[in-house]
């Protein structure tokens, strides 16, 4: 595989795993990703992968509040939170195979154990486990499109759930040679009394790695303060690691921070050195349009304000897209942005002035089920009557919808027939068409589908585009018996599937902003090609 004429040969994919130890939350998927990116800017074909240790068969049925987000990947497949940061940082499509959970590897095992491809052989742990995990993070270089594949190993060293990957990075490492390596991610804690850093704990997450078999090469060390050159010595020593590769991620106000902290700690050099690439010959990553983003980012002064309206948001890590994709649109537009999260369970037709009165700009949230419903009406009625730009996603467009309908078509009853099945104005509705899909055992409409846009249309305008293709998670829809009502009263169905008929895109024609999406336009927005309908959206809430 020839990837620079010239330049740099990589014969083999090469496999890089992310350990982490002491505690969790340290931001392994941050350090996975940040590699990833400085590979990629060196001209690399990089992708990162997590293996969740849970036995849920993917994050689709976790509540939000257990796990944060649920990610969609353009092939439909319920994701970890991780991967949206792969795609904002790697600005790469991930896929199923970028996601494996404990679940799925016991749902594979167990389904061959039932057509009896093991033989009459007794299945354990070691080999018929770890060799499903093995081949699952294989195939992602099988094919030959990656020169590096990042795989990130949820959990903390140590977990009774992590053994089996440990085991397999283990076997992985023997089979592999050079071709693989393991970044362990620890954590130094300052003690403020003593106003020292402590690196026991890295010592005795390293000693466990070891324990199962596993040396780490480079030890990255998650720190709230400068860690010195006489301590990454002391660390080295103690973990047999060489000095150069005990590195510090140190805190950073924003996660973009990272990357360029990691290059001036030279994580990707030390990476590519270990791998036995010529330091001569390999080019140097190009961060500039990335740095340009930072810049932009930490440089804004003025203000965006917006309100993040839904039924998580106790757990922001609920709407970690959605959130990353304003902070994307912010910064374009040389903002910062001030976020106020509003409960919407809390907000009513007498309290809304003073929750949401000062805001420049309003987004409602995607959400399941009824809590919260009525506070959306709320908050989508000021937002449509005071002219104040308002982006609806997922439930938010279906929401947009039913207000609507109750407020200005004057069916006081509409709902949705997920909130009340009884309803006569059942303006958010399974369609005919997804009844069929539902009943043969699909339960949602998941992954990327195309949307045409209506000519002269405010989404047409803002996509510069006719088809779009834009990812999707729901079982309900606009009901297409109001459309014509609908628009006659001035709101548009601007997007529409043209296969399933589905309406994708409203908007209302005399309001300065109030667009409302089927789809999940956050899924999409990267650090170097924000989404355009956030960017249109922050646009018109700090004109
Ligand atoms: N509850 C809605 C549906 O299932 C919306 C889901 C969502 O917002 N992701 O259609």
């Amino acid at each position: 595989m020839h990837y620079f004429k010239n330049i740099t040969i990589v014969d083999k994919t090469k496999y890089i795993f992310v350990t982490g130890g002491v505690t969790s939350s340290l931001g392994k998927g941050i350090i996975a990703a940040s590699l990833g990116k400085l590979l990629q800017a060196r001209g690399f074909r990089v992708t990162n992968q997590k293996l969740d240790p849970y036995i849920n068969v993917d994050p689709g049925t976790l509540n939000p509040y257990e796990h944060g987000e649920c990610y969609v990947t353009v092939d439909g497949h319920e994701a970890d939170l991780d991967l949206g940061h792969y795609e904002r940082f790697l600005n790469v499509e991930t896929h199923k195979a970028n996601n494996v959970t404990t679940g799925r590897i016991y749902q594979n095992v167990i389904n061959k154990e039932r057509r009896g491809d093991f033989l009459g052989k007794t299945v354990q742990i070691i080999p018929h486990i770890t060799d499903e995990i093995k081949r699952n993070i294989k195939s992602l270089g099988s094919k030959g499109e990656y020169d590096f594949v990042i795989t990130e190993i949820g959990g903390t060293v140590g977990d009774i759930e992590s053994l089996p990957y440990i085991e397999s990075v283990r076997q992985l490492r023997w089979e592999l040679g050079k071709n693989c390596l393991i970044v362990h991610l620890t954590y130094v804690p300052y003690l403020a009394a003593a106003k020292e850093l402590k690196t026991k704990p890295t010592q005795h997450s390293v000693k466990a790695l070891q324990e199962q078999g596993v040396q780490p090469d480079i030890l990255v060390l998650r720190t709230e303060h400068n860690i010195s050159m006489e301590m990454r010595k002391k660390v080295a020593l103690f973990c047999n690691v060489e000095p150069h590769a005990v590195m510090q991620s140190i805190d950073v106000p924003s996660i973009y921070r990272v990357p360029l902290n990691m290059m001036a700690e030279k994580l990707d050099e030390v990476v590519l050195a270990k791998m036995g690439f010529d330091s001569a010959t390999t080019p140097v990553a190009d961060m500039e349009k990335w740095t340009a983003f930072v810049e932009k980012l930490e440089n804004a002064k003025d203000e965006v304000r917006i309100a993040l309206v839904g039924k998580y948001v106790q757990l922001p890590d609920s709407y970690k897209s959605i959130i990353e994709s304003l902070i994307h649109a912010s910064a374009y537009n040389n903002r910062k942005l001030k976020l106020d999260l509003i409960l919407s369970d809390k907000l009513n037709d007498e309290n809304i002035e003073k929750r949401l009165g000062k805001v420049d700009g309003i987004l409602i949230a995607p959400g399941f089920g009824t809590r919260g419903m009525e506070g959306k009406f709320s908050a989508l009625r000021f937002a449509r009557e005071r002219n104040i730009p308002c982006l609806g996603i997922c439930m938010g467009m279906q929401t947009m919808s039913i207000e609507f309908a109750r407020n200005v078509l004057g069916f006081k009853d509409a709902n949705s027939t997920e909130i009340d099945p009884t309803t006569p104005n059942n303006i958010v509705d399974i369609m005919d068409e997804q009844k069929n899909v539902l009943d043969l055992g699909g339960s949602m409409r998941l992954g990327a589908f195309e949307c045409s846009l209506t000519p002269g249309s405010k989404a047409a305008a803002i996509y510069g585009e006719t088809t779009i293709r834009e990812r999707h998670r729901h079982r309900y829809e606009f009901n297409n018996a109001y459309k014509e009502q609908f628009e006659a009263a001035g709101m548009t169905c601007s997007g529409v599937n043209e296969e399933s008929h589905l309406v994708e895109i409203i908007e209302l024609n005399s309001h300065k902003w109030y667009i409302g999406v089927q789809f999940h336009p956050e899924y999409r927005s990267t650090v170097v090609n924000p989404h355009p309908l956030f960017i249109s959206f922050i646009q018109a809430a700090i004109q």
